[in-house]
């Protein structure tokens, strides 16, 4: 049995993030990277406030790939020519 995370939405959390009494798994999610019992209760983010973090540096990696292979290109052209 596996368990969806409640930040991106990873469907494959090896314990609930939360058990009956509320306690914290302290698992780490290998997609998002969000910590139950650490990311919300110690650093007192709440999971909207992550996931807009996570999103934000989802897009801004991938803007970063795409001008990193853009500038690849580039170079590989100038020494093309
Ligand atoms: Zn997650």
């Amino acid at each position: 049995m596996t368990y969806i995370c409640p930040i991106c939405g990873y469907d494959d959390l090896e314990e609930p993030p939360y058990d009956n009494d509320g306690d914290p798994s302290y698992e780490i999610c290998s997609c998002c990277g969000f910590q139950y019992g650490f990311d919300d209760l110690d650093r007192e983010y709440d999971f909207e406030q992550y996931r807009q973090k996570w999103v934000l540096v989802q897009i801004l990696q991938k803007r970063y790939r795409e001008v990193k292979s853009f500038l690849v290109e580039s170079t590989l052209c100038w020494k093309a020519e």
